[in-house]
């Protein structure tokens, strides 16, 4: 009652810096000063759809120009990248450090080591469909939100880690690696 009380009388507050800070302090939103902040930004849900909105709009508009969908002044480097090479760049570096900490979960639960061959080496080994159902689920989970999906449904057995050899292998023979049952290939 009482915080509500101060953010009306913030909203005559001398500059709209002052009156921010008082929004804030009371958990208002700060750019509207009417609702709740939500719990990820200090505006609320209303304000930071709208925020979001805008921003998508402006980045449709850049792509449709073909210009970078961050900075809009260089042009973007293709249809699937739509970033100039510098405004890539930390965006490429923030997905990669988003995924790896359930990359390295994902590696620890089914070990570090091909399931067929046995190779180690972590550079090699990629994360394989039991069943080959991943042509199926790739349309579903974007690759780098892989990892992230076998943590949060909890380590399902429809997984292993195979090394890139023995992932080829077993596509180009029909679902078994060739380490296991020979086929003809050539
Ligand atoms: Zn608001
Ligand atoms: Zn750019
Ligand atoms: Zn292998
Ligand atoms: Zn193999």
């Amino acid at each position: 009652m009482g915080d509500k009380e101060d953010a009306r009388k913030a909203r005559y507050a001398n500059t709209d810096r002052e009156r921010m800070r008082w929004y804030d302090m009371v958990g208002l939103c700060t750019k509207c000063g009417n609702d709740m902040q939500s719990a990820t930004s200090k505006w609320c849900k209303s304000c930071a759809a709208k925020q979001s909105k805008m921003v998508m709009a402006r980045e449709k508009r850049l792509v449709a120009n073909g210009l970078c969908r961050k900075c809009g002044k260089k042009p973007f480097m293709s249809k699937s990248v739509s970033y100039c090479a510098g405004c890539y760049e930390p965006v490429l570096r923030r997905a990669k450090a988003w995924h790896k900490p359930y990359l390295k979960m994902v590696f620890d639960h089914y070990g570090r080591k091909c399931a067929c061959c046995g190779e180690t080496e972590p550079m090699f080994l990629t994360i394989d469909h039991v069943n080959n159902d991943g042509n199926v689920e790739r349309k579903a989970i974007r690759s780098n939100a892989l990892p992230k999906h076998i943590v949060d449904s909890g380590f399902p057995k429809s997984y292993q880690i195979l090394c890139y050899n023995c992932n080829c292998g077993k596509h180009r023979n029909g679902g078994v690696c060739p380490h296991t049952k020979k086929g003809d290939f050539l």
